[in-house]
């Protein structure tokens, strides 16, 4: 395997390594995480007792759904000889994710999947189509299920819209955004760095229309595609400032820019001190919103740069949003060390993580 492909698949399974570790959290609040797993709080997956696997949620299955999109493009691309900006075909996947939502697996291929994947109005994903874990809810995002069902009535009114920064539908800026565009940043689809930095503000602008619900996606984006892709050899902590300026630049003149850029400062400055980690991430937030919880991942990452373990029960040992926290985070420490380097113990008992993998090398294989 190469470094690239040892990359992607690191970045892709430690997101959902993330997510299942804090997702069993999620809800929960401080005081009970410590007295339930004891003072480190959550070491370990616990095993549903139904499905005997760390499951996976909404995060990651939605992820998923933003990596397939990157896959459509290149294929378009390669076989049709013109493809459109990922925005575009993400849109159409994270409606095969509402759909995913909206029906059980067994209505699903009753109904949607029985006339096979017909562009551009039913389900697309073919690759994820098979998956009946994509089916379970696992506490969806009421923005994101909201914002995917006024697209499709845009979209059905023959709507066309180029850009969804510029097409509002609402205010949000919950974390929903950000924590699903990673695989904008897992694909070599473009040189240019603010093209894919702003590729990731449109693909989290989609459900999440404050600004600092999608600038973090363009923040997001780019440092996982320099850290993928790093030809420069530069360090994390270059990497985040490259990527806080470049949305600064992207989006300079925005009432929101500057929040932006402090809770990034603020996450490095952190990252430097010796003072605990729930002290650190309570400084920094709880993770519900977009720049908390990119906050909290950069504080992280930054910190446990070799130590994916340390990195990633750090990311989801608080009262707040432990799953996204730990899916972003989990995105960053896993580009940066690699599949192989993550322990052991996350690739086992992980759900879908054969999907995961599977799509990690789509990923590669398209990269050019
Ligand atoms: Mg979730």
């Amino acid at each position: 395997m190469d470094k690239i492909n040892d990359k992607i698949r690191g970045s892709l399974f430690g997101g959902a390594v993330g997510d299942a570790l804090g997702y069993e959290i999620e809800f929960m609040s401080e005081k009970s995480i410590f007295h339930q797993y004891g003072k480190c709080g959550i070491q370990n997956y616990s095993l549903s007792s139904s499905e005997k696997k760390a499951v996976i949620s909404d995060d990651t299955q939605m992820t998923l759904f933003t990596a397939y999109a990157m896959v459509f493009g290149a294929y378009r691309l390669e076989n049709r000889g013109i493809s459109a900006n990922p925005r575009h075909y993400a849109e159409l996947t994270y409606n095969d994710w509402l759909i995913t939502q909206e029906m059980t697996y067994d209505e699903a291929v009753k109904t949607v999947l029985k006339d096979g994947p017909s562009f551009p109005h039913g389900f697309i994903s073919d690759v994820l189509s098979d998956v009946p874990e994509l089916f379970r809810r696992r506490a969806p995002g009421i923005t994101c299920l909201s914002a995917l069902e006024t697209r499709r009535t845009q979209r059905e009114k023959g709507e066309y819209i180029h850009s969804f920064i510029d097409s509002k539908i609402n205010n949000s800026k919950g974390c929903g955004g950000v924590m699903r565009v990673a695989p904008v940043g897992m694909m070599r689809w473009s040189d240019d760095i603010e093209k894919i930095a702003m590729e990731g503000a449109e693909c989290a602008a989609i459900t999440h229309c404050h600004s600092l619900g999608y600038m973090t996606g363009a923040v997001l984006a780019q440092m996982i595609y320099r850290i993928i892709f790093n030809e420069n050899n530069m360090t994390l902590k270059e990497i985040t400032e490259e990527a806080r300026d470049t949305a600064a630049r992207l989006f300079g003149g925005d009432e929101h820019v500057d929040e932006l850029t402090r809770c990034i400062n603020d996450a490095i400055e952190l990252s430097e001190n010796s003072d605990s980690d729930l002290i650190n991430i309570h400084r920094l937030g709880e993770g519900w919103i977009a720049e908390e919880a990119l906050a909290i991942a950069i504080y992280c990452s930054l910190k446990y740069q070799n130590d994916f373990t340390g990195g990633i029960t750090a990311s989801v040992n608080h009262k707040g949003d432990s799953d996204s926290t730990g899916a972003i985070a989990g995105n960053i420490l896993g580009a940066l060390i690699g599949y192989n380097a993550i322990e052991q113990k996350w690739k086992e008992n992980l759900e879908i993580s054969d999907v995961i993998l599977r799509m990690a090398d789509m990923l590669s294989e398209w990269s050019r």
